[in-house]
């Protein structure tokens, strides 16, 4: 009964709050209450994958999925984790969730490969707690032993929160996954409080360029400049660049022209269920031809 203790401490913790305002306390509720509905969640397998194709820019081949979590929350719907995703990090219920997140898309990957449709890559996010686990790379081995899925095409995702904290862990780390061969990803590269530390500091393989900065972007304007410059950047470092949140025909042209490695975005496809994304890859005749070896295959 750790777990249930655990919430009782939490529980008394919200309650001891110092400073008291009736809309702090619908807040705690909200959280108490959605607390107890992950709980339930991870148990009742109310969890699903969806996942976006990462378009390859130079030949319009879905290179990548990211796997993106969803909850079918009962009475609620569909919830994205932007709703649950900080509760699910402070209570560490995130490391089970993560675990789940984890082998579920290599799984998938595995089998889509097995499939013969396209040799393709998966985007797992690992969120702060969950990377800096002291087991996170026996985890990652764990998974891709049990998954099958060959190291080269998982990708994991991270973020300023694992990169900021500790940076001789995080290199260690970072060089233990490499020596797996899984990949890593800097996502919603731009917006963090050190973005080009990270860079100097950590051997990574890829940058996601953050939304924000594609949002607005057109010919001529201050994000069209930074986002030459971090596609150049990139390529000075060897580095895959994917431009998130593309939703425009102005927006890809841009980045055609700068030679962005890859897209994901709206204009492409939103997240989707398995199933929709596996007719994705049926439906694009580039699978076939790489499967008779006429494409080159690449990860
Ligand atoms: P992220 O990793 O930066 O994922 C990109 C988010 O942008 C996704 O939101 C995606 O649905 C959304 N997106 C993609 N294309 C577009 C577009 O063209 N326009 C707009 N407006 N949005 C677009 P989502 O799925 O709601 O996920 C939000 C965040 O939650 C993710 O941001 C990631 O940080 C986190 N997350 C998602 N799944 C997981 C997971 O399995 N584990 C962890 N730890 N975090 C996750
Ligand atoms: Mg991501
Ligand atoms: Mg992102
Ligand atoms: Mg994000």
């Amino acid at each position: 009964y750790a777990d249930l203790a655990m919430y009782q401490a939490k529980a008394e913790g919200r309650n001891t709050m110092r400073f008291y305002s009736p809309e702090m306390d619908s807040i705690s509720w909200n959280n108490i209450s959605l607390e107890a509905d992950l709980r339930k969640a991870i148990a009742q397998e109310q969890f699903e994958l969806y996942y976006q194709p990462q378009i390859d820019l130079a030949t319009g081949a879905i290179a990548g999925a990211e796997a993106l979590l969803r909850w079918r929350r009962p009475e609620f719907g569909l919830t994205s984790p932007n709703v649950f995703i900080d509760i699910a990090e402070e209570t560490g219920l995130i490391n089970e969730i993560g675990a789940w997140v984890l082998a579920k898309a290599c799984r998938q990957a595995a089998a889509w490969q097995s499939l013969g449709l396209a040799p393709l890559r998966i985007s797992v996010n690992l969120s702060p707690l969950q990377f800096l686990r002291q087991d996170i790379v026996q985890v990652v081995e764990n998974t891709l032993e049990e998954t099958g899925l060959d190291p080269g095409f998982l990708e994991l995702e991270l973020t300023e929160g694992s990169l900021l904290k500790d940076v001789e862990r995080t290199r260690q780390v970072l060089r233990s996954l490499k020596e797996l061969g899984v990949r890593v990803a800097i996502d919603d590269f731009g917006v963090g409080f050190s973005s080009l530390s990270y860079l100097k500091n950590f051997d990574v393989d890829t940058l996601k360029i953050d939304r924000s900065f594609i949002s607005s972007l057109l010919a001529g304007s201050r994000d069209e400049a930074i986002v030459r410059a971090i596609i150049s950047l990139a390529r000075s470092l060897e580095l895959k660049v994917i431009a998130e949140g593309v939703e425009t025909n102005p927006q890809l042209a841009c980045l055609l022209s700068h030679a962005c490695n890859e897209a994901q975005g709206y204009l492409f496809s939103r997240p989707v269920p398995s199933g929709i994304f596996e007719s994705l890859l049926r439906d694009d005749p580039r699978y076939l031809l790489r499967n008779q070896g006429a494409l080159p295959k690449k990860a």
